[in-house]
């Protein structure tokens, strides 16, 4: 799938155009007999399975799909294709001969449902109608057919005329709910069970006046008619705004349509002996095989969902109706085997008779879906590759994030006030806060603080990035909030909906009445979107305890989950062709990155060395007027920069460690310009101006830029502060030597950041080279120190060739790539109009969180391809945060690199998604 999906679909969509050059000769319907589940293009996902469970010998109700292909000529000409028609009505003939009777023939009405069905699943988003082919001529027919049952044929009617006036007509639903709750309460009925024939008939009655006020027409009594009505609305139901919406935040492409699945009924509100259900064949939050689903007797299939009565448990069907539960305990069994993984399914029981109506590959929790997929290699049906493609890095990082204690929903106590969208996961413990400025405030002292909001913008994130996690009440997945937090790592739930947040009285109120004031304290759970009054307690992820060394796999205490991702990643790690290194700076990251499966170092920034009590050797060298005032700053330094690459290239003894040079530009570690001019103007009026803080203030003010990203740094900065880079590289070496005489097993490696032009990159290399030598000469060792470049720079990217010839590798940092390739400053842009664009679909997801495959990623393909070129071993990596992105770790993949690099806590995710890719 392209990273633009719905700007694809707009350029496709065109209201009322010339006919479609789609529509050549095509075949538009497919008899349930002709399809099978690999069809999901073309049939869509119910359509595809219903077919494959067709051609299984499973009881289907007869039927035929209307292919996506009919949908997208009507969606872009505004007309169902010529030909549809015809080859409706041949499949429609058939089905009649069939069954033995037509389509709302009146004596014995054929009844059929209408039912939508895209590729991928979008529940709830479109529309599905029952009982097609009921009229008031054809009404009485079907009860007499069922046995005098007049009761179940008005039922029927009268869902039908909901149904319709509703999806198809477009009458407000609620008009209905409100007609059959009036008729319950005048009969002192309970459920609609308690309506009698004559009570559904004088509804139906309602419904009908209903439907010709609201909609302008009558309900319209010609079958045929009520069915290609039907037809159309599906089609028009892929366009809804909530289905468009839908399909932005998933992902899911705008043009691929819906296919129409025409599906003869069958009855589950015949009597106590029918009924209607769903189940999984193994349970969609352990993974443990056993009964699991509802069962609703005397009920049509959209009760279940509706939640309109209370359903049993599937064991119960056991007693209800042994054979029908035998039955289709033997389907669920053949339908696992066949599709060898969890299905979900829908049935309905006619007087005893069980027909299959839907199944799929079910949906699942993060650590069920690990759980299945070994499970389902212990029992031999999947073997290692593909249980590979059964779980993914996002999967893996939900499983890492700390999370509120289980027992939390029905602990006492723990009172859950809302539940509303989970944007961005992990467990949020802190105190109440309206507004930015006090969540700073209190965060400073040491407060832990939940950013509460109606809806955050820009002008919030400062207290967004002092909040342990944020909550909306409005908003969905893309709105600002999550977006940003997203961006941040930072817990978030958005849009929950019922709290009411009043910013200027500093409260929030829940249903029932509950208030939060400011400083309460309140927990927010970013992986389910559910909010709780006070602290819950967090138990660390045993995901992170095993990855941590903390959990042995094969010990005792070690659960099914941790067992799980155990063997999954020795999976990927014995298929995986990409290697993976940490960015880290200190000792302490590098030993944490090595217990999570790290080869090495990929991104040691330097500058995090320059900061505390070190800041001010850095203005020495920033104000140093002479060789000897400059030369005596570095002198100090060096010795700072040594020891830490020694504590670091022991921790990552005998794995290569990538060290960028001195990257941010250098008024980064001088004093903010407005302080200091306060400052320096107070001391004027008092007459006791400091020297030193005056040249400082020159300083600052000449280096002061409008665009720092793009000013003085990275490799411009080793070119214009003589001694710079030459005592950075000095360190390295020292530090590899004494690493060296210490037995050790030291992989330096220098990078120089920020080459535009391969003449930036050998003035400095040869500067290196002869430090090196010098170090080499002074100790005795040969050090063996390669040297690179980093391309992050699209002119980098473009003359990669040359680079080559001065670089032993290169590494791609697609951060501040992305950013000059798109010419936008990170830091600007996503606090400011990122929400618009991912609302208008122009981005699927941020650039910054997946890599651009078509720009970006396509100056990445060339580049490693002319580097390599010129230089055939020249080692490839990437060290941007898409190092830990799971589809950017494929196209790394694709493409060839050699390794990603990415923070830490994300190396188990990029080692599993580089297996998946292998294995793929
Ligand atoms: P959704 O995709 O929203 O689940 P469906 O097309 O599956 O919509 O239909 C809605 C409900 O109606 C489901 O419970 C389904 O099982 C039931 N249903 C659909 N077609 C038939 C049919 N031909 N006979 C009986 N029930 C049906
Ligand atoms: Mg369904
Ligand atoms: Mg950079």
């Amino acid at each position: 799938m392209g990273t633009l999906p719905a700007v694809r679909a707009s350029r496709t969509r065109g209201v009322n155009g010339p006919v479609s050059t789609r529509e050549k000769k095509l075949k538009y319907v497919y008899d349930f007999t002709e399809g099978n589940k690999d069809l999901k293009d073309l049939l869509g996902g119910k359509g595809a399975n219903l077919a494959e469970m067709t051609n299984l010998g499973l009881p289907v109700p007869p039927g035929f799909t209307i292919s996506t292909e009919a949908c997208k000529v009507y969606l872009e000409s505004g007309r169902e294709p010529a030909a549809l028609r015809d080859e409706v009505s041949a499949h429609l003939d058939a089905l009649e001969q069939r069954m033995g009777r037509t389509l709302g023939q009146q004596d014995d009405p054929l009844l059929v449902s209408v039912r939508s069905g895209a590729k991928f699943s979008m529940p709830g988003m479109m529309d599905t109608v029952l009982n097609i082919g009921l009229s008031d001529a054809s009404v009485a027919g079907l009860a007499a057919q069922s046995g005098g049952d007049e009761r179940f044929a008005w039922d029927s009617y009268r869902r039908l005329v909901q149904m319709f006036g509703n999806t198809v007509l477009g009458v407000d639903g609620d008009l209905f709910e409100e007609a059959l709750e009036a008729a319950k309460r005048a009969k002192g009925a309970d459920s609609d069970l308690g309506l009698d024939a004559a009570d559904l008939r004088k509804l139906v009655g309602e419904y009908k006046a209903i439907v010709a006020e609201q909609a302008g027409r009558d309900f319209p009594q010609e079958p045929r008619e009520q069915m290609d009505l039907a037809i159309r609305a599906v089609f028009d139901s892929w366009n809804t705004e909530r289905a468009k919406l839908y399909r932005r935040q998933e992902r899911i492409p705008g043009d691929l349509g819906t296919a129409v699945n025409i599906c003869s009924m069958v009855f589950g509100n015949l009597g106590p002996d029918s009924g209607t259900g769903v189940a999984f064949t193994r349970d969609p939050a352990s993974g443990h095989q056993g009964v699991y689903g509802d069962y609703l007797q005397n009920a049509q299939g959209e009760d279940v969902v509706a939640g309109i009565r209370n359903t049993v448990p599937l064991a119960e069907l056991e007693t209800i109706d042994k054979a029908s539960y035998d039955q289709l305990m033997k389907i669920m069994e053949t339908l696992e085997t066949h599709y060898k993984d969890l299905c979900d399914i829908e049935f309905t029981i006619e007087r005893g008779h069980l027909w299959m109506l839907q199944t799929r590959v079910g949906k699942r929790t993060a650590a069920a879906a690990f759980r299945i997929a070994t499970q389902l290699v212990d029992q031999g049906l999947i073997d290692e590759a593909e249980a590979l493609q059964r779980v993914n890095g996002a999967q893996l990082g939900q499983l890492m994030f700390p999370r509120f204690e289980d027992s939390v929903d029905d602990a006492a106590g723990y009172q859950r006030i809302g539940w509303g969208i989970a944007a961005s996961p992990g467990a949020a413990v802190g105190k109440a806060v309206f507004d930015s400025y006090t969540a700073v405030k209190w965060s400073r002292s040491g407060e832990r603080v939940i950013l509460i909001r109606r809806e955050t913008n820009p002008d919030d994130l400062n207290g967004m990035i002092a909040a342990e996690g944020i909550l909306t009440s409005r908003g969905g997945k893309t709105s600002h909030a999550a977006v940003v937090a997203r961006g941040m790592g930072k817990t978030c739930v958005c849009g929950a909906e019922e709290l009411e947040v009043d910013t200027k009285r500093r409260r929030l109120t829940a249903p029932g009445g509950v208030v939060i004031e400011e400083g309460d304290l309140i927990s927010i759970d970013g992986s389910t979107g559910k909010v709780y009054v006070g602290e819950v307690p967090v138990v660390p992820s045993p995901v992170v305890e095993y990855f941590e060394g903390r959990m042995h796999a094969g010990a005792d205490e070690a659960d099914e989950l941790v067992q799980a991702v155990h063997r999954i990643m020795a999976y990927a790690d014995r298929v995986r062709r990409l290697r993976v290194r940490a960015n880290a700076d200190n000792a302490e990251d590098a030993a944490r990155a090595r217990r999570f499966g790290a080869q090495g170092i990929g991104l040691c920034r330097t500058e995090h060395m320059f900061l505390g009590e070190r800041r001010e050797l850095v203005e020495r060298l920033v104000l140093a007027d002479t060789d000897t005032e400059r030369d005596d700053a570095l002198n100090a330094l060096l010795p700072l920069q040594k020891a830490d690459f020694v504590e670091l290239f022991e921790a990552m003894d005998g794995l290569p460690v990538t060290v960028r040079l001195l990257d941010p530009p250098l008024h980064e570690f001088l004093p903010d310009i407005t302080e200091l001019s306060v400052r320096v103007a107070l001391a004027e009026s008092r007459k006791d101006a400091n020297e030193n803080d005056l040249r400082l203030l020159q300083a600052v003010h000449k280096l002061h830029e409008q665009n720092p990203m793009l000013g003085l740094r990275g490799v411009r900065l080793g070119l214009v502060i003589p001694g710079l880079f030459a005592m950075q590289v000095r360190a390295i070496a020292e530090a590899a030597a004494q690493r060296r005489a210490a037995k050790g097993d030291p992989r330096a490696e220098i990078m120089i950041p920020l080459v535009g032009t391969v003449q930036e990159l050998e003035i400095v290399r040869d500067e290196a080279d002869t430090v090196i030598a010098e170090v080499e000469a002074a100790t005795g060792t040969t050090l063996k120190l390669a040297i690179g470049t980093m391309i992050e720079l699209p002119r980098a990217a473009l003359t990669a060739g040359q680079i080559a010839e001065a670089a032993e590798f290169f590494s791609f940092g697609t951060n501040d790539l992305t950013q000059t390739v798109w010419g936008f400053s990170r830091d600007d842009v996503e606090a400011s109009f990122f929400t618009a664009y991912l609302e208008k679909g122009i981005f699927g997801v941020s650039p910054f969180e997946t890599i651009d495959v078509d720009g970006v990623g396509a100056l990445v393909r060339s580049a490693a391809e002319a580097g390599r070129a010129v230089r055939p071993d020249l080692k490839l990596g990437i060290c941007g945060e898409h190092g830990g992105d799971p589809e950017s770790v494929h196209f790394f993949h694709r493409v060839g690199l050699d390794y990603v690099s990415c923070s830490p806590f994300r190396i188990p995710v990029a080692r599993l998604e580089a297996g998946r890719a292998a294995a793929r």
